[in-house]
């Protein structure tokens, strides 16, 4: 590590910025040595996931700072409450391209203030890393912690489970063709802020993921688009589903720039960040008393069924053809509008 690195560690990530935030007593040691220790509490088992953003794939090139301080956290956070897991700790692994047009101390001060704004919300202390020089990439490790028999996995989604799906989705995919300038020119300025807001600045779910400890079957965040991710879900439980598109939440923003009868995008699309979940009759009341409880709507989308495979089906009961891929990084057929 070079001293100009060494002082954007002190000043961006171990400074004032980090320092405003309340330190956790189950760090025993944070940022400056080789390696953080951590206490994890008794009997918790400790849930563990890390995503990486970069430039030009995760988000187009001329994304502000901001907006992936906040995201680069929040996409990771979605992850632990999809495991219905508690955030405790991050660590924070960046690659800063080191020419001169690259505004490094400015992009910091705008990353680390979003960055840490979200952590402060979720009471999530940074507690290592690694800075580097490159292209322009973010790698995030959340960690957090969950009664071991209580993590919702994607495995355990049974036959006659009803299929349920937090906020709304298609938002984000319509937040990227407003950034990328592929929308009609009129669309009211409060509507394009709202769908915009949905791709940069995610809401991580974590409180309805520990609301739902206990009662989901099984769960998983939609990053890459409903139909894929429930998809993930099916194969590990060995079921199928059957999916209502009418019920597709979807937002008064989206509505209004696709009409009222355009489901592919909501079915398919990606970065919503919302929560897939299935439930079993006995806990469905449960379920919606305690997601009320917390003002986040939920919608019941489906039913998990034995036959494999996921069918879109219209409301006389009709099969859809409205699957797309998901996002696949090595795939040449890759459909997510960010690559
Ligand atoms: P080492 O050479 O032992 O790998 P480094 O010099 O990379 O250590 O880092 C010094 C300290 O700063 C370590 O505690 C490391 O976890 C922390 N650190 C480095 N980069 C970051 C970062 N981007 N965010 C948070 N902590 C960081
Ligand atoms: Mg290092």
């Amino acid at each position: 590590m070079t001293a100009s690195e060494f002082d954007l560690i002190a000043r961006y990530f171990a400074g004032d910025i980090a320092r405003a935030l309340p330190a956790r007593h189950d760090v025993l040691l944070g940022i400056g040595d080789d390696a953080a220790l951590l206490a994890p509490p008794p009997g918790m088992a400790l849930a563990v996931s890390v995503d990486t953003l970069v430039a030009g794939v995760h988000f187009p090139d001329n994304t502000d700072a901001a907006a992936i301080g906040h995201k680069a956290l929040a996409v990771n956070l979605s992850d632990l409450a999809a495991m219905g897991a508690e955030p405790a700790w991050v660590t924070l692994a960046i690659s800063l391209p080191a020419c001169a047009t690259f505004p490094r101390e400015a992009w910091l001060t705008d990353f680390a203030h979003s960055f840490f704004a979200l952590a402060k919300q979720h009471g999530v202390q940074l507690v290592g890393g690694d800075t580097t020089r490159g292209p322009l990439s973010i790698t995030v490790q959340a960690m957090g912690f969950v009664p071991e028999d209580e993590a919702m996995t994607r495995r355990e989604a049974q036959v006659g489970d009803a299929i349920f799906v937090t906020g709304t989705v298609g938002d984000a995919a319509l937040g990227l063709r407003l950034v990328q300038g592929r929308c009609p020119a009129d669309i009211p300025p409060p509507v394009k802020q709202t769908l915009i807001a949905r791709l940069e600045r995610p809401e991580p779910r974590v409180a309805a993921g520990l609301a739902l400890r206990g009662l989901a079957s099984a769960a998983i965040d939609v990053s890459d688009g409903l139909g894929a991710d429930l998809g993930h879900i099916l194969a590990a439980s060995g079921v199928g589903a059957d999916v209502q598109v009418s019920q597709l939440p979807r937002s008064q923003a989206f509505v209004s720039m696709l009409g009222e009868d355009d489901w592919t995008l909501a079915a398919n699309a990606g970065d919503d960040y919302e929560l897939c979940f299935t439930v079993a009759a006995l806990h469905q009341q449960a379920v919606r008393q305690r997601l009320d409880a917390l003002g986040l709507r939920i919608t019941r989308v489906g039913e998990i069924g034995a036959t494999p495979g996921l069918r879109w089906r219209d409301d006389t009961g009709r099969e859809l053809d409205l699957t797309v891929a998901g996002y696949d990084h090595f795939s040449a057929a890759s459909t997510r509008e960010t690559s």
